[in-house]
């Protein structure tokens, strides 16, 4: 059967949750480390990553999730998601999974520009654009070349895939379009 699993420690987990439903699929809250034995796929969503980090420690679930990495499970991070993933984090020290060979830049878009809304192209999704929105949004400043670059904005990358490894700093759960959803839900055997 097919359920995906949503990190619920905090942040927009019911919007991913929505997001999976409009889907047609399954999804379960994750806060125990057992409850990732029944699923096909992860998804770390955005809200606040040293938060993130100090509340993974709190509920054991690293070493589990990073078991369940290196199963082969997908995985998909939004926003502080995104930072979760990434194996540098400039000028942070914060706990993170280190999963992505990818560094990140917090806050990226500057103190003043809160959040914004753009039009991402994204080839792998088709000709259509990708409404995206950014809330102190990171982007990734380096990524090494095992890395697919899949979208940028103002030539900084904003979305990218290491295996089964999907980042993205931006929030596709809080539009309409589930193209996004549906791509991670294709990196599943
Ligand atoms: N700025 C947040 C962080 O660094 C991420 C923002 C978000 O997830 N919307 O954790």
């Amino acid at each position: 059967k097919l359920v995906i699993g949503v990190l619920a420690l905090q942040g927009a987990f019911i919007e991913h949750q929505k997001a999976l439903a409009n889907c047609g699929v399954e999804s379960i809250q994750v806060r125990k480390p057992e409850q990732l034995e029944e699923i096909k796929g992860l998804i770390i969503p955005g809200g606040e990553s040293t938060t993130m980090g100090k509340l993974m420690h709190q509920f054991d679930l690293f070493e589990p999730i990073l078991n369940l990495a290196h199963k082969g499970v997908p995985i998909f991070g939004t926003c502080a998601g995104m930072i979760m993933l990434a194996k540098d984090i400039v000028g942070s020290n914060q706990p993170r999974l280190g999963l992505m060979d990818i560094a990140v830049e917090r806050n990226a878009f500057g103190r003043q520009v809160e959040s914004f809304e753009v039009d991402l192209n994204v080839p792998e999704l088709g000709e259509e654009p990708l409404r995206a929105i950014f809330i102190r949004a990171p982007y990734i400043k380096s990524a090494s070349s095992n890395v697919q670059v899949m979208a940028t904005f103002q030539d900084k990358i904003v979305l990218a895939r290491q295996g089964k490894f999907l980042a993205a700093a931006f929030h596709p759960e809080l539009t309409n379009d589930l193209r996004l959803h549906k791509y991670f839900l294709n990196m599943i055997d």
